[in-house]
Formats: C-alpha cells, sequence, structure tokens
C-alpha cells in the first residue's frame, strides 16, 4: 500500500467492488466525500458471479445516462422462457416483448458478464475520484468507544481510517459478522450456483434461438433438471457465448449427497437443453452462494460508523419468477451512499445518525419490495414447487399430446391420475395453493 494510502483519513470506506459497493462509491464520490473502494479480487469482478440477468438498466440510467452504450453489455433482454422440466420433456411458458423499454432505451434487463461489467462500473467509480485499491482484502474493522472508525486490512501498515464504511462484501459479509450485525446462516437459507460459459459463434446463437441484432433471450428452467435436489438452471445468451448453471439449495445438496457439477453435466444433457449448447466450447468455470432466504436473513443495517449493502445485507430477491441481486445490490449500495453523504455533512456518525439508511432504502423500494415478497422465499425453496410441479406438469402434457390410438382421455381424469401417481395431496395442495396467494397476489 502506498504511504499516502496507509496515512490518509478517508470520508467514506467501501468494502468490496461488486455492484453495491461501485455505486455506492461512484455517488459518494461524485458528493465530493474522499472514498476509498477496496478489493480482495486482482480487479474488480474477477471473484464474482451471477447469470447474468442485470434488471437495474434503468437505476443505472439515472446515474450514467445512456449507460448501456459505454459499457460491456451482451444482449438485452426481450424474452423470458420459463420450462417445467420432466426427465424427458419441457414445457415453456414463453414472454416476448418487443414493446417500448424493452426493446428500447433505457431497455428493461441486460445480459452482462460480471468480469467486465463490474470492472466498468468500478472504473465509474474512479472517475468520479474515488479511490480503488485492488488484491486487499479488509480482515477487521477498527473501532473507538465502540465505534467502526475504519478497516484493517492484510497488508503492511494495514490500518485505514474512515468516517462511515460501507460493507459490501457480498453473501458471506465478513464485516456484519465480524461487528455483530449478522448471524451465520443455516444451509437452507442459502443456495449454491454453478456456472459455465461456453463460447459459440454468434450466427449460431442467432440461427439457434431465433434472435437478431442485439436481442437476448433468459430460459429458466424449473424441476426435473435438478433431480431431487431444491433448485433450478438457467440459460442466457451473451454476444458469442452462453452463461448456463444450476442452482441448489445447500441443504438439499447435502441431504442428497448431490454433486453440483454433476447435476449441471445433466442438464447439458436434458434433451430440450443439448441442442442448444450443441458445438460450445468451454470457456469459464465458477461457483458462488446465493442468499435465498430475503427478508428474513436481512441483518441490522447499521451501527456507529457502518453500514451494510447488497448481498452483505441478504438482498437478493430469489423468489421463483425472480433472480434479482445485481439491481438491489446497486439500490441498496446507493441508499446507503445517501446516507453517508448526510451523515458526512452533518459530521454525525453514530448508529442513530445513520438509521435515515431505512428511509432511503424504502424510497429506493428496497425495503417495499422485500417485505412484499417475504414469504416467497421459502415457499419457493420447498421440494413441492421446485422439483414436483413442475415435472407434473411437464409429465401432464408429455400424456396429454400423446397420439397412440388409444381413447383420448379428458383433462380432469388425466389430473387425477397425475395425482396418484406423484403421490400428491389434495390437502398440501390447497396448502400451497394458499401459499402462492400469499406470496404473490397481494
Ligand atoms: C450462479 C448465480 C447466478 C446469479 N444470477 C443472477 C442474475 O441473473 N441476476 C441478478 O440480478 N443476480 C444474480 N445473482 C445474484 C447476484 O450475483 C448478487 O446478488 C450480486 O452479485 C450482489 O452484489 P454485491 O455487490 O452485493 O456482492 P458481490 O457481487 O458478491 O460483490 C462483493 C465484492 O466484495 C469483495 N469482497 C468480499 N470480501 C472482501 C473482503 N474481506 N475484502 C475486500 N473485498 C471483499 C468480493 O471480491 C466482491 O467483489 C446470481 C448469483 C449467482 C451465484
Amino acid at each position: 500500500m502506498s504511504a499516502a494510502t496507509a496515512s490518509e483519513s478517508f470520508d467514506v470506506i467501501v468494502v468490496g467492488a461488486g455492484p453495491a459497493g461501485s455505486t455506492a462509491a461512484l455517488l459518494c464520490a461524485r458528493a465530493g466525500l474522499q472514498v476509498l473502494l477496496l478489493e480482495r479480487g486482482e480487479y474488480p469482478g474477477a471473484k464474482n458471479v451471477s447469470g447474468a440477468a442485470f434488471y437495474g438498466s434503468a437505476i443505472l440510467n439515472e446515474l450514467i445516462p445512456n449507460w448501456w452504450e459505454q459499457a460491456p453489455v451482451e444482449r438485452y433482454i426481450c424474452r423470458r422462457d420459463i420450462a417445467f422440466m420432466s426427465p424427458t420433456t419441457s414445457v415453456a411458458l414463453d414472454f416476448h416483448c418487443a414493446g417500448e423499454g424493452y426493446t428500447t432505451p433505457p431497455y428493461n434487463g441486460f445480459i452482462v458478464l460480471r468480469p467486465r461489467f463490474d470492472r466498468w462500473l468500478a472504473a465509474q467509480a474512479e472517475a468520479a475520484g474515488a479511490f480503488l485499491l485492488t488484491s486487499t482484502v479488509v480482515d477487521d474493522v477498527l473501532r473507538e468507544n465502540g465505534r467502526v472508525v475504519g478497516v484493517r486490512v492484510r497488508r503492511e501498515q494495514g490500518d485505514i481510517r474512515g468516517k462511515v464504511v460501507i460493507a459490501c462484501d457480498g453473501v458471506n459479509s465478513f464485516l456484519a459478522k465480524k461487528v455483530g450485525l449478522q448471524r451465520e446462516f443455516h444451509a437452507h437459507e442459502l443456495s449454491l450456483g454453478v456456472k459455465e460459459v461456453l463460447g459459440l459463434d454468434p450466427t449460431i446463437i442467432e440461427d439457434r434461438f431465433r434472435l437478431s441484432g442485439d436481442e437476448g433471450i433468459a430460459y429458466e428452467y424449473l424441476g426435473a433438471i435438478t433431480e431431487d435436489v431444491h433448485g433450478g438452471a438457467f440459460l442466457y445468451t451473451n454476444r458469442d457465448s452462453l452463461s448456463l448453471g444450476v442452482i441448489g439449495q445447500v441443504s438439499s445438496l447435502v441431504e442428497r449427497r448431490k454433486r453440483p457439477y454433476e447435476l449441471l453435466e445433466r442438464f447439458k444433457a436434458h434433451p430440450a437443453v443439448a441442442p442448444l449448447v450443441r458445438g460450445a466450447k468451454l470457456r469459464e468455470y465458477s461457483a458462488h452462494l446465493i442468499p435465498e432466504s430475503g427478508w428474513s436473513m436481512k441483518p441490522t443495517l447499521y451501527t456507529d460508523g457502518m453500514l451494510v449493502a447488497g448481498d452483505a445485507a441478504g438482498f437478493c430477491l430469489a423468489a421463483g419468477l425472480y433472480l434479482e441481486g445485481m439491481n438491489y445490490a446497486m439500490q441498496s449500495g446507493l441508499a446507503a451512499a445517501e446516507t453517508a453523504i448526510e451523515a458526512c455533512r452533518r459530521d454525525r456518525f453514530s448508529a442513530r445518525a445513520l438509521s435515515g439508511y431505512r428511509k432511503h432504502l424504502k424510497r429506493r423500494n428496497v425495503s417495499t419490495d422485500f417485505r412484499a415478497y417475504r414469504h416467497a422465499p421459502a415457499f419457493v425453496n420447498s421440494a413441492r414447487l421446485q422439483n414436483l410441479y413442475p415435472e407434473v406438469v411437464a409429465s401432464g402434457m408429455e400424456q396429454l399430446f400423446r397420439v397412440d390410438g388409444k381413447a383420448k382421455r379428458k383433462i380432469l381424469p388425466l389430473a387425477r391420475q397425475m395425482m396418484r401417481q406423484y403421490q400428491l395431496k389434495p390437502g398440501d395442495m390447497l396448502r400451497d395453493g394458499y401459499q402462492v396467494v400469499r406470496a404473490y397476489l397481494w
């Protein structure tokens, strides 16, 4: 570390240059504060993993107008496909929107590759005046009279003072735990995602997925692909590659003794997936944890001198229809930055002075969304929803469409037969119906 860095005191120290950290650093630097952004990776994004379908375009557009014109984006998302799978069948809900905001600015979503995207975003924070220090692991916080007054990094003369520390250090937030804001998670609250990037010629991608120009598609899969492990899979089209992966609840992977990379191989071999990845060549492999329990894993969000944002605060919405972490990381990063800016203006850094964070999270629709969907994660992570029902739908459709010379069956007798075959109890189905209403309808 340079002598200048070690001796200086910063207004704000942001730990972690993922979407939460870089956005927080960018806003604080624009407000004229002295900002230090610390990242353990060799460069921002080096260790970061997402699918990555990024639905934060409108948010980023507020900060950097027409950001997509300069950022390393792959394709904009104008199609989403949710597929219910049995071992041999796939039934898909195909959403295609050519409407305003999907295929026109500011675009509803983009597929991005995190190593490139995160590096670009951190560079925007640097351009705004933040000081980025990479290959730097934060090992501890500095405290005086119970207040956080800086961090200790794994380097010589590694104590750095700051008026506010914003912990954006991801799902396993060492800092939030160290300060006592976050607890240890249970294995059922975390999922493990394994992901591959497979190189494929852009013309093949466009023909195979019926895309033109910069259009992209996001596939999400539920059912037999993860066997009896609670989870799902995804496949996204990049410019000249495909991103695909399998996500499995950690407790369920352990209980079923399943290895994620074996599930990934089976996923790629599924008859509905194999033709999509044919001829594609492995470029990258990565794995990462996802905080999946939403509102119930939210830590105490601030203490004297410190705020927590992004995955570190559990702000990843994994609610079946949605897997959105990057956009909430940015929204909470911005809310933390706004709180830090106010604190610096007033020169007050107590927990009480930082309590405005709650108001900013609400205004940016973070706490409102997570509260509204608080019942969804537990329901979504149930075996019946993630594994059984999708398989029943796929098998039922297979029988419905089969023409074999026998008398055609009407839907109700077929549904009764499926219930018997899959040992579905009416009571469980009623309970699940109620959970759907509670989780998604109001
Ligand atoms: C397989 C998979 C697929 C996903 N798909 C999607 C998707 O399609 N769309 C979506 O929106 N979300 C997706 N997510 C979730 C999304 O990746 C996260 O919600 C998001 O990355 C959270 O951003 P963050 O900035 O809070 O944390 P992170 O992106 O995890 O960044 C944390 C940063 O902190 C750094 N760091 C950690 N500890 C230290 C330390 N002690 N010192 C210094 N630096 C440190 C890390 O190196 C990292 O750069 C997916 C996640 C996974 C694993």
